[in-house]
């Protein structure tokens, strides 16, 4: 967004409290929509854009906000100077509860989420320390100049600024470089690995950014209600601060505000009526919003912002130049090589016995027929899957049982055969994914904008590698929107955009037209010709045998033949294998 509308808003914060005849009572719905919405914020990056449910949130909030109680309370240090202390605090518990925690995927991982919230819940009301089930009292306001800021108004300005401040943080911690890790994280966790994305690391980061969030929160909430107990920060609030991420628009920022809005209002009046349907004490409420979320989940898994209003596409700033070419191993140094590759199935022997050397500045062709073992020698040569027996070594080094990532890191780069593009991002965006390894910028450095060169760089690096593969036309268009072809192409740009010395490519000229076809040949030639070493899983015998300095022909999992195209093509096993067809 542009610099004057965030003006606009922190003037409208600024003002807007303060209008003469103002109700009061709307001010402070205001401030709880706002504490609300900055929790959502937080939760928008970590289940909207990352896929990771949490219900812990207002168990978060909590920690922040006892946190800031008991320092302001016992050791009568300034409420300013308990946000920092409670974001610390947060960050560490956080951390704590990642590690153990985000090993878990999918419905186990809410299920997890949901544990913490109950256990912190009764850890709150149970320890002294934080005044059981009462809860801790007469915590200061803020106060500016010697001035406590009492007045409600205040408090409006100043979650409202928070809740600008923390939108910001989102958005730039998003466009970046660990902001696409993060997107990746929903769809496209396969293919990020395989540039080199710490997987692992961009779930910390969705889950600890999200809890800072809940922290800012906790700490403002403290401050302004001056009294904290239990009951704000148990599981039926972090299904509250869920349903209020999900209904807006889980993948949407503007969507928080919209979620917070509708929930807090929704909630009040539900409060007003609801006692008088099924008597007091009951908290009906939480029925109806859980009913709500399923509801929701079914009918607008998407939530209402995308509804309401278009989709903003991202413009990013291009440099001059792109990334510093990297420099390639010698021509003719062995870059790959595989020996005595096994690899079984239960029964099957998918790979028997795979031997090859691949050189730099070599295109080798791997053919065989449907189901020889094609694919799985790719998987167990690219870190994806590992050999029951054999050795594989990159660049001299053995690399057998290393992850995606840890091949990527030693330059290996790779396709996918069904293309495994990232759906939330835009084709150039997939492209600059592929250069994660080579950015170094911090999500800190990130959400300060110093990042901006960094990235202009990369954006720089992608768009030439998308240009090279003929595809400058499509970088704004959404990834999944290509043709299947296309998508292939998309994943060779990414995975050159990774710099690599060794490429793996797995059928890349399936669906592709003629025309299609001949331009990427005279890619692939090119990239031989820098000294790139590419080894062509490939079908299409026609294309393959014009392109390929060296075949290596598998059927049942067994190398049958090895040598030139013009060999290979007369070889009586290769023959028979393909039952005297194409070859
Ligand atoms: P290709 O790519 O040459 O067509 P694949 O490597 O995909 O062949 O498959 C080789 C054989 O291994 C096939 O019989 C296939 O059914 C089997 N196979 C491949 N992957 C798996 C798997 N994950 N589990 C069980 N069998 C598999
Ligand atoms: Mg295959």
């Amino acid at each position: 967004m542009k610099p004057a509308i965030w003006l606009a808003l922190v003037a409208a914060t600024l003002v807007l409290p303060w209008l003469p005849g103002l109700p009061l009572f709307w001010v402070s719905l205001a401030c709880q929509i706002g504490i609300s919405a900055i929790i959502a914020v937080g939760l928008v990056v970590l289940t909207g854009v990352a896929g990771m449910t949490s219900f812990a949130q207002a168990s978060l909030m909590g920690i922040s906000a006892y946190t800031t109680a008991l320092i302001t309370t016992k050791l009568g240090i300034s409420p300013w100077l308990g946000l920092p202390a409670a974001m610390a605090v947060t960050l560490v518990v956080a951390f704590a509860i990642g590690s153990i925690t985000l090993r878990l995927s999918g419905h186990y991982l809410a299920l997890g989420t949901i544990a913490w919230s109950v256990s912190l819940y009764y850890l709150y009301a149970n320890l002294d320390l934080v005044g059981r089930n009462d809860g801790l009292t007469g915590i200061p306001p803020l106060s500016l100049f010697g001035q406590k800021l009492i007045d409600i108004r205040f408090s409006a300005q100043i979650i409202g600024l928070s809740l600008i401040g923390g939108m910001i943080a989102s958005l730039h911690l998003l466009d970046s470089r660990w902001g696409r890790a993060m997107r990746s994280l929903r769809g496209g966790a396969v293919a990020a690995a395989s540039v080199g994305v710490d997987l692992g690391r961009a779930r910390m980061l969705a889950f600890v950014f999200a809890a800072l969030m809940a922290a800012l929160a906790g700490w403002l909430f403290a401050h302004m209600q001056r009294v904290v107990n239990p009951t704000s920060f148990g599981l039926v609030a972090g299904i509250q601060y869920l349903l209020m991420a999900v209904m807006g628009g889980a993948a949407h920022l503007p969507g928080a505000l919209l979620g917070a809005t509708a929930v807090v209002l929704v909630n009040n009046s539900l409060q007003d009526w609801l006692p008088f349907l099924f008597g007091a004490g009951v908290s009906a409420e939480t029925i109806v919003f859980g009913v709500a979320l399923v509801l929701i989940l079914q009918a607008a898994p998407a939530g209402l912002w995308p509804v309401i209003a278009p989709r903003l596409s991202r413009s990013h700033r291009v440099a001059e130049t792109a990334l510093t070419v990297q420099t390639m191993p010698k021509l003719g140094a062995v870059a790959l090589r595989a020996s005595g590759l096994q690899r079984r199935f239960g029964g099957l022997v998918a790979v028997a016995d795979l031997s090859f050397t691949l050189y730099q500045g070599e295109l080798l062709g791997l053919i065989g027929p449907n189901g020889a073992g094609k694919s799985t020698s790719f998987n167990l040569l690219s870190g994806a899957d590992h050999p029951d027996a054999g050795r594989v070594e990159l660049a001299g080094q053995d690399v057998t049982g290393c992850t995606p990532q840890m091949m990527a890191r030693r330059g290996l780069a790779r396709s996918f055969q069904h293309a495994r593009l990232v759906p939330s991002l835009s084709v150039i965006e997939n492209v600059a994914l592929g250069a994660h390894l080579r950015g170094h910028a911090s999500p800190l450095s990130a959400i300060l904008r110093r990042d901006r060169d960094e990235e202009a760089h990369i954006y720089a690096e992608a768009a030439r590698q998308l240009a090279r593969c003929g595809l400058a036309d499509l970088a704004d268009h959404n990834a999944t929107s290509l043709a299947l072809g296309q998508q292939r192409i998309v994943e060779i740009a990414r995975a050159l955009a990774a710099g690599p010395s060794v490429l793996l490519l797995d059928e890349p000229a399936a669906g592709l037209r003629h025309g299609e076809k001949q331009s990427l040949a005279a890619l692939l030639r090119q990239l031989r010709d820098e000294g790139m070493a590419i080894l062509l899983v490939e079908h299409d015998m026609e294309f393959v045998m014009s392109l390929a300095d060296n075949l290596v022909v598998m059927d049942f999992g067994t190398v049958i033949a090895t040598g030139k195209p013009s060999d290979v093509r007369r070889n009586p096993a290769v023959i028979e294998a393909y039952l005297g067809g194409v070859a």
